[in-house]
């Protein structure tokens, strides 16, 4: 084991990870590893990494500002599960500049007497869902060059394994 030359790649050699961008089986000898608490991660692109690692900062920051709406630390998952339907459509920069502009609205609403924590959540995640649509970003970050930028990697993780296939059919 060890060494420091190139990898041979082999046809027979090739050994498929699932990626944590798209849970998608990719190519191990092509995938960004990452190694996290001695534990293999596989990305499809540096990019898809760090686009993730942001995500998960955005979610964490959403998820403050929403206990700092409620008055507290929620712990009922409905609410993680609201958010990723959300998420499937926008994304947790949206909601989150969304929640951020709007929390004296949201934290007024929240005030009100609920039944239950299930329905005040459903009651919040109904807000957004139904406000997001028309939801314009003011803030001046790069968030839709950011999402230009993604269409853009994903797009060249494609043409690279097709560039590895014809890599591949040139040995033979
Ligand atoms: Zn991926």
């Amino acid at each position: 084991m060890g060494g420091f030359g190139l990898p041979i790649l082999f046809r027979g050699d090739f050994m498929l990870v699932k990626c944590k961008c798209h849970s998608e089986k990719i190519d191990r000898g092509t995938a960004f590893k990452v190694i996290i608490n001695n534990k293999n991660e596989y990305y499809c692109t540096e990019e898809d990494y760090l686009r993730i690692q942001n995500d998960k900062e955005t979610r964490k920051n959403l998820l403050d500002k929403i206990n700092n709406i409620f008055g507290y630390v929620i712990t009922n998952t409905i609410l993680y599960k609201e958010l990723s339907e959300i998420t499937k459509v926008h994304s947790y920069s949206k909601i989150n500049s969304y929640v951020n502009e709007n929390s004296q609205m949201l934290e007024k609403y929240m005030g009100k007497s609920f039944n239950n924590e299930y329905g005040k959540i459903k009651y919040f995640t109904t807000i957004i869902k139904n406000n997001i649509k028309d939801y314009i970003m003011t803030t001046p970050t790069s968030i839709k060059q950011s999402d230009a930028e993604v269409v853009g990697v994903m797009y060249k993780a494609k043409s690279r394994k097709k560039s590895m296939d014809a890599y591949l059919d040139e040995l033979e």
